[in-house]
C-alpha cells in the first residue's frame, strides 16, 4: 500500500501527538521540504530538528562505527533498502561521548531518481547494554584466559614451554607488541622468555637491578605493577632490549611468591598512554598465578637437573642418557648426521680401590670424569654409565673422528696425575660410530660400543676399538 507521507508529515509536525512522538523517541525527516522532527534522545545529545536533514551526509559517528554506516547510508540513498535497524555510536554534540544508538529506519517515499523524499526513525540510547555485554565479554575472555594459564601452569613443567603459553594466554588479555620475562636473583634480572623479540637477540640478557631508578627496578622494589605511558622519557635509565624497537608504553608486572619479588614480567606497546587501570587491575590477579609457575617449572628445572646428573663426578646419569641422550640420538636420525659413541672403562679398577682404598678410587672416578669432560665439545654428551663405565655421545662423529677423539681422551688419561707421582689407571675404550636410520635406537649403538670395548680388553687394555663386522678394521695400540 501507497504510504501518504504528508498525512505522515501532518501527524508529526502540527498534530497533538507529535509531543508523543517525541517522548518515544520516535522522529521524522522530509528531504524535499526540508522539515524534520527531533526526538527526546537525539535532543539530548543536541540535535535539534534542522540537524536531522543532515543524517544521511555528515551525520558523525564514531570511527569505529563509519564504515558499516557508511554503506548503510548508501543501501537507503540508492533504494537497495527501505528499512534498517542497526547500533552504532553517535557524537554528542554536546560533549565528547560517543553514546552507542540503536536505530530503525523506515523510508517512506522516494524521487524518481531513488533518493529518500521522507523518512521516520526510532531511536534506543543502548549504550549502558553495550557497555555491560562488552565487559561481560571481556570478562568472559578473562576467565578464560586465567582457566588456560592456571592448566598451563599445572600440566607444563618445562620452563620454555610454561612460560610461552603464560605470555599467550596473557596477550588474549592484555595487548602488547612485545613481552619479556625476567628472572631475578642477584641484584639482576635476567631475560628468561620473550614474546615479538628475535630469540637469539634477548635470552639471557642481564639488566642491573639494583643503584639504578627504572621502572623495572621500581616494580621489583614495590612488588606492585607499573605503568609507564612514556618510558624512555619518563626513565632516562630504562634500558630497552633491542635498538630495532621503540617502547612507548610499558606495563611491568612482578612476580611475587612467598613475599619475595622473583622475576618480572615486562610487556612492551609501541603506543604512548596504552596501559589502563584495567590492564593492570588483570595484571596484578595474573602475577601471582605466573609466580607460581614460575617457581614450579624453576624448582622442576632444578629437580629435573639434579636428577639427571651423577653425584660423585657430575657428569650425566643414567636418567640423563634416557632424557637427553635419547633426544640426540633422535636429532641425528633427523639431521642423517652420525653420531659416534664411547664405552670406557677403567683398567683393572678392581686392584685400584684394593691397594689404594676405596676413597682414592672415588677420587680416581672423578679426575677421569674431568678429563672427560675437557677432551670433548659442548656439544657432546658424557655420562657416567655404571660403577667405572663412562659413555659418551659425540654427535656428528663418524668412526674414524670418534676414534681420534677416543685416543686424545685414553692419551690424556694416561699422562694425569691423580695427586703427585701417583698417574690415573689406564683405560679402555669401545667405539661405535654411523648414521643411525629411523629404527635404531641408542642401545643398540652402546651395545655395539661395549662389544668393542670387550675386544679393546681382551686385546690387552689400554686401547680404542671400534665396533665393525670385521672389529680388527679400525685399529690402535
Ligand atoms: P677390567 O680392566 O676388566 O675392567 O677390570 P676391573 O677391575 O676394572 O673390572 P671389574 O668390573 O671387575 O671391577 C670394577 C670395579 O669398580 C669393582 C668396583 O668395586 C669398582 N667400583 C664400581 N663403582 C665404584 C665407585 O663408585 N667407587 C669406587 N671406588 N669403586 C667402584
Ligand atoms: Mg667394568
Ligand atoms: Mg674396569
Amino acid at each position: 500500500m501507497e504510504i501518504d507521507s504528508s498525512a505522515i508529515r501532518s501527524l508529526f509536525i502540527d498534530s497533538s501527538l507529535s509531543e508523543f512522538f517525541d517522548e518515544t523517541d520516535l522522529f521524522y525527516i522530509d528531504f524535499q521540504s526540508s522539515i524534520a522532527r527531533s526526538c527526546s534522545t537525539l535532543r539530548y545529545l543536541g540535535y535539534e530538528d534542522a540537524d536531522l536533514l543532515d543524517i544521511l551526509g555528515a551525520f558523525p559517528v564514531h570511527e569505529a562505527d563509519r564504515e558499516r554506516v557508511e554503506l548503510m547510508q548508501k543501501r537507503i540513498e540508492s533504494g537497495e533498502t527501505d528499512k534498517v535497524i542497526d547500533s552504532f555510536r553517535v557524537a554528542s554534540k554536546k560533549d565528547s561521548r560517543f553514546p552507542w544508538l540503536r536505530f530503525s529506519i523506515k523510508v517512506l517515499g522516494r524521487e524518481p531518481d531513488g533518493k529518500p523524499t521522507a523518512l521516520i526513525g526510532h531511536v534506543t540510547d543502548v549504550d549502558d547494554l553495550i557497555a555491560s555485554q562488552e565487559e561481560i565479554r571481556e570478562r568472559l575472555v578473562e576467565i578464560d584466559a586465567m582457566r588456560e594459564l592456571i592448566g598451563a601452569i599445572n600440566k607444563s613443567l618445562d620452563f620454555e614451554e610454561t612460560f610461552k603459553r603464560i605470555i599467550e594466554q596473557l596477550h588474549r588479555i592484555i595487548p602488547f607488541d612485545r613481552a619479556t620475562v625476567q628472572a631475578f636473583e642477584n641484584d639482576s634480572l635476567t631475560v628468561i622468555a620473550g614474546y615479538g623479540y628475535p630469540k637469539s637477540d634477548i635470552m639471557g640478557l642481564v639488566f642491573p637491578a639494583k643503584g639504578i631508578d627504572n621502572p623495572a627496578v621500581r616494580a621489583i622494589q614495590t612488588q606492585r605493577p607499573i605503568v609507564c605511558n612514556d618510558v624512555s622519557h619518563d626513565f632516562p635509565g630504562f634500558i630497552a632490549p633491542s635498538k630495532d624497537f621503540t617502547s612507548l608504553s610499558w606495563l611491568g608486572i612482578p612476580m611475587v611468591y612467598e613475599g619475595q619479588a622473583i622475576g618480572l614480567i615486562a610487556l612492551d606497546s609501541h603506543l604512548p598512554n596504552f596501559y589502563t587501570d584495567q590492564h593492570v587491575r588483570v595484571a596484578t590477579a595474573m602475577a601471582e598465578h605466573i609466580a607460581t609457575a614460575f617457581e614450579h617449572a624453576r624448582s622442576h628445572q632444578l629437580v629435573t637437573v639434579q636428577a639427571m646428573t651423577d653425584r660423585l663426578t657430575g657428569l650425566a646419569n643414567r636418567y640423563g642418557l634416557e632424557m637427553r641422550g635419547t633426544e640426540l640420538f633422535q636429532k641425528a636420525i633427523e639431521n642423517d648426521q652420525p653420531i659416534g659413541v664411547f664405552m670406557l672403562d677403567i683398567d683393572h679398577f678392581k686392584q685400584v680401590n684394593d691397594m689404594y682404598g676405596h676413597s682414592y678410587g672415588d677420587m680416581v672416578l672423578q679426575q677421569i670424569a674431568s678429563t672427560i669432560r675437557t677432551q670433548i665439545r659442548n656439544e657432546d654428551y658424557a655420562v657416567r654409565y655404571g660403577g667405572e663405565e663412562f659413555v659418551v655421545l659425540l654427535p656428528g662423529l663418524g668412526p674414524r673422528e670418534s676414534l681420534i677423539v677416543a685416543e686424545r681422551l685414553r692419551i690424556k688419561i694416561s699422562q694425569t696425575e691423580v695427586e703427585k707421582g701417583r698417574k690415573l689407571p689406564t683405560v679402555s675404550i669401545g667405539i661405535y660410530a654411523a648414521v643411525p636410520g629411523s629404527l635404531d635406537i641408542l642401545h643398540e649403538f652402546i651395545r655395539k660400543a661395549d662389544l668393542a670395548l670387550y675386544t679393546a680388553k681382551e686385546a690387552g687394555r689400554n686401547r680404542s676399538r671400534v665396533w665393525s663386522t670385521s672389529p680388527e678394521f679400525y685399529v690402535s695400540e
